[in-house]
């Protein structure tokens, strides 16, 4: 009889403390979800500000303004307004999130292009008998923008990414070549290059009016002669019959490609 009391007494005591526990752990993990839902989603928007750092890159702006205060501005509001938009949907018990600390571009040390940016956020938890609990968070983002720049050193700005500055790029004639060629050979100069269509090239060469060339939007395929007047033609105009286009030399010789007697490849 003794010995039954007492497992009661032991029981009446452990079974409360314990039933805390299971609590205690269900409530954690309902924060370590949020947690890591709303990192998650954190980077991945962070990687979306990254790759668009490279519009920096291009002039689109004219110069007379602000540009980095102003691209600030511009991609710290797009940050928020899909973060917000994101958590909105996501979850529940996340409330008033917003971003704080946004830096844009900076350079610490000899590092360049770093974005930095912090969500703050509250976690409302739902407890019985109507109590709530507010816990504050924040959550912070270091990382680089796509700003095609070595890390150290200048940036190189969108020309020069445009640019096949790399040696290994060689010029065959895509349907009927035997040998791939130099940027300056003499038997590839006088045809066109085939290239993509940008702000940068739209610097350098103007629309051939034969063949209505400024009609083709960014991004089209455009053949450009260097030698006589810079211009760009469409692939259907009169004076593009061959043209060449830049490849990789080990691609070239790959595909059967030879160096050029001439230039030497
Ligand atoms: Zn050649
Ligand atoms: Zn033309």
């Amino acid at each position: 009889m003794n010995k039954r009391g007492s497992l009661f007494v032991e029981a009446s005591i452990l079974f409360p403390m314990f039933l805390l526990a299971i609590l205690s752990i269900c409530v954690l993990i309902r924060i370590i979800g949020t947690e890591e839902n709303t990192i998650r989603s954190f980077a991945e928007e962070g990687q979306k500000i990254a790759k668009e750092a490279y519009v920096t890159q291009l002039d689109v702006m004219p110069e007379s303004y602000s540009i980095e205060l102003l691209e600030g501005i511009v991609h710290g509001t797009l940050l928020e307004l899909r973060m917000l938009e994101r958590l909105k949907k996501e979850d529940q018990l996340l409330k008033n999130p917003g971003i704080d600390r946004f830096s844009y571009l900076f350079s610490e040390g000899d590092r360049t292009g770093l974005i930095q940016c912090s969500i703050v956020y509250d976690i409302q938890l739902p407890m019985p008998l109507n109590f709530y609990r507010q816990l504050e968070f924040e959550q912070r983002l270091l990382f680089r923008g796509f700003i095609g720049a070595e890390n150290h050193g200048e940036g190189m700005g969108f020309d020069s990414m445009e640019e096949p500055g790399d040696a290994a790029i060689v010029y065959v004639f895509p349907r009927a070549g035997e040998r791939y060629h130099q940027l300056h050979c003499r038997i590839i100069e006088v045809y066109p290059r085939e290239m993509i269509l940008s702000p940068s090239l739209r610097k350098r060469y103007s629309p051939c009016k034969l063949c209505e060339a400024d009609s083709l939007s960014w991004g089209s395929m455009v053949y450009c002669f260097d030698t006589s007047g810079r211009a760009y033609h469409k692939g259907s105009c009169s004076t593009v019959e061959r043209y060449v286009i830049g490849v990789d030399r080990e691609e070239a010789i790959e595909n059967g490609f030879s160096p050029c007697t001439y230039c030497g490849g």
